[in-house]
């Protein structure tokens, strides 16, 4: 049994706290809720295989994060016997035309080999995406995607908290320095990195989220998570709730406080894609994403001996759960399915 201390209970520190503590190993999670934590404000799609980003090894990561989600999530549901949120309802892909909806499908339905849990790939017309979606504009074609999903970061943290305390970790709720700490340190502090360790170099976007009530008739049954035009996504959050995002705002500060001009721009996009029936806005919520240099996550050791897992970016709730199990397997000196010196740069 070995000692860590883990530095900040995003769901980087909590997964690997999670996957440790199931090992047996002495864990203490430090986390001083910073305002801004990205995993409670993401808006938590489960659905990399869309994604037109080429970087080999950040696919590899987040395809292996959804591969692993349904068992993990089962696991943790049942010894917590707390809800996740976690669904997959499937995810529509809209597309400005025709033509595009053509190529993109090829695109994404080519992944479907190596990414069985994708499951069904298809094609839908403008009626199929309102028979399917009845409160969204039937103005774009799209592709459905079933194995897409969907789960709320609070939730999953919470139940990260009490599978980590069932499991005989601790979880403080304080602000600590990793020369303050006991045992080999995890430092995964997610926007806030620098103000203990430079390397390696963090920076953050700010984000933020819409969340608005439709008054309509309620839909039978989940909605399907929607990826947009452009980088807009919409996610059911409750009956006849959604969240619309995301703007990206490179940035140094730590600022929350919601802008004027990106509530009128999101409000904007969702009578866009909601245009027969009013909008009520409920709040924004603000989020700050960590980025490293080459936008992949940096996973490993650093000179001074301080394990440091960052920079996950806009995927993080969809490959945080596999960091864990992937970074305990390595520091209890057992194989790993990915090769973590990827991400070591
Ligand atoms: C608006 C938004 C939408 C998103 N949507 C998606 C999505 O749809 N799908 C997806 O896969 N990903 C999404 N993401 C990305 C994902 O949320 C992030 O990549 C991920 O949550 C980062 O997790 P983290 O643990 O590294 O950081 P965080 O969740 O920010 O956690 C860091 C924690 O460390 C704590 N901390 C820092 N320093 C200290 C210290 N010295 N002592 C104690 N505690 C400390 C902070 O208080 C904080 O709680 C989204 C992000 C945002 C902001």
């Amino acid at each position: 049994m070995s000692t860590f201390s883990i530095i900040g209970g995003g769901i980087a520190g909590a997964s690997i706290a999670y996957h440790l503590a199931k090992a047996n190993h002495q864990v203490t999670v430090y986390d001083r809720l910073d305002k801004g934590q990205a995993t409670s404000a993401s808006a938590g799609i489960i659905c990399p295989w869309v994604s037109q980003r080429r970087n080999k090894k950040w696919f590899r990561l987040v395809q292996e994060g959804a591969r692993y989600y349904p068992e993990f999530i089962k696991e943790l549901e049942e010894w917590t016997g707390l809800s996740t949120d976690f669904r997959r309802n499937g995810a529509i892909c809209l597309f400005k035309d025709d033509h595009i909806q053509q190529l993109a499908y090829e695109r994404i339905s080519a992944k479907q080999e190596g990414s069985p849990e994708m499951g069904d790939v298809r094609k839908l017309s403008k009626a199929e995406v309102k028979e399917m979606h009845p409160h969204l504009t039937d103005t774009y074609p799209a592709v459905f995607v079933e194995g897409g999903g969907q789960i709320k970061g609070e939730s999953l943290l919470t139940a990260l908290k009490k599978g980590i305390l069932l499991h005989n970790g601790k979880w403080l709720e304080q602000d600590i320095s990793p020369r303050d700490c006991e045992g080999t340190v995890i430092y995964t502090a997610g926007a806030w990195a620098r103000e203990y360790h430079q390397h390696p170099m963090v920076r953050h976007q700010r984000a933020e989220l819409l969340h608005l009530k439709i008054n309509g008739e309620l839909p039978d049954g989940e909605t399907p998570v929607v990826m947009g035009l452009g980088p807009m996504y919409i996610v059911e959050t409750a009956a006849n709730q959604f969240a619309i995002g995301t703007t990206h705002e490179d940035t140094e500060d730590y600022s929350i406080t919601p802008s004027r001009d990106n509530l009128n721009y999101l409000h904007g996009e969702a009578e866009r894609y909601f245009p027969d029936t009013p909008i009520e806005d409920q709040f924004i919520s603000v989020g700050l994403r960590p980025f490293t240099r080459d936008s992949l996550p940096y996973i490993g050791h650093t000179e001074d001996g301080i394990f440091i897992v960052n920079g996950l970016g806009s995927t993080g709730l969809t490959c945080g759960p596999v960091i864990g199990r992937e970074v305990a397997a390595f520091l209890n000196g057992k194989e790993t399915k990915l090769n973590l010196e990827d991400y070591a740069y």
